[in-house]
């Protein structure tokens, strides 16, 4: 699980993330919705210090990370710990399919080459791509292209996957293939903070939806809860314009 306390960023002086508390458990799926530019993409960033949070802090298991006194070894420790799939998959381009699982085992968790190959290989047949490892991602559609990156943070074993938007780059015929290796994800137990517009796949894995605007989580809850019978009228505003 994860536990993070007064998160707070602001971008050129601009409040963008406003004491935020938030805390996973072990296993547990959360998903978040909000408005654009209501700092969802930043909460995740700020979650392992790919973006550096202004206040806060973040701990996962025996690590406690605070911003005020975060050392490099901390900050190296807590993005071990966590794995990013993004938007737009970025996917090293001139590196096969498998060479894009490889390389964080390898940089990050020092796994010998042949270990991280092995790993890799045995991830390429998860998600169902096992005859396409040697394949460039220009090669692949967009939605194996986003398998492969899903992949290559499932192979990272970390204890917290974050996905900021997986399906919202991709055509609409590659959304459910996404999806599906998402469900399967989750079925593996693993603790789970993903952004979505996808609201009827949020009802269905999420444990908790928490809906933010401006920088704030204004309300959360089960999904049948925060949908069902959403309390505050930003919630139910939000809510009517996307479902
Ligand atoms: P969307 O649904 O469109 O992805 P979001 O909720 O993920 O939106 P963020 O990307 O977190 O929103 O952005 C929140 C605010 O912070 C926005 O006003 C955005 O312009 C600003 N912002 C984000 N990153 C930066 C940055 N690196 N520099 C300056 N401003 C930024
Ligand atoms: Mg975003």
């Amino acid at each position: 699980g994860i536990s993070v306390t007064g998160l707070s960023k602001g971008f050129g002086g601009t409040p963008v993330l406003r004491d935020i508390d938030l805390t996973i458990a072990p296993g547990e799926r959360v998903v978040v919705i909000g408005p654009s530019g209501t700092g969802k993409s930043t909460l995740l960033r700020c979650l392992n210090f790919l973006d550096r949070p202004d206040a806060g802090t973040v701990r996962v298991g025996d690590l406690n990370v605070d911003v005020g006194t975060a050392t490099t070894a901390q900050i190296l420790a807590l993005r071990r710990r966590t794995s990013f799939v993004f938007q737009n998959y970025a996917l090293f381009a001139n590196r096969t399919a498998r060479d894009n699982i490889t390389e964080g085992l390898i940089t990050v968790k020092g796994q010998p080459k042949a270990q991280a190959r092995a790993r890799a290989d045995a991830i390429l047949s998860e998600i169902g791509l096992a005859d396409r490892g040697d394949a460039y991602p220009s090669a692949l559609s967009g939605g194996q292209q986003q398998r492969v990156g899903i992949g290559r943070a499932m192979a990272l074993d970390a204890d917290l996957m974050l996905f900021d938007e997986p399906t919202s780059a991709l055509d609409p015929e590659w959304v459910g293939e996404v999806l599906d290796l998402m469900r399967r994800v989750a079925g593996r137990g693993q603790t789970m903070l993903i952004v979505t517009h996808e609201m009827q796949f949020a009802r269905e894995i999420a444990d908790r939806i928490v809906f933010m605007d401006g920088g704030r989580i204004v309300e959360q809850g089960p999904p049948a809860d925060l949908l069902g019978n959403p309390q505050d009228p930003r919630t139910r505003d939000f809510l009517r314009r996307v479902v």
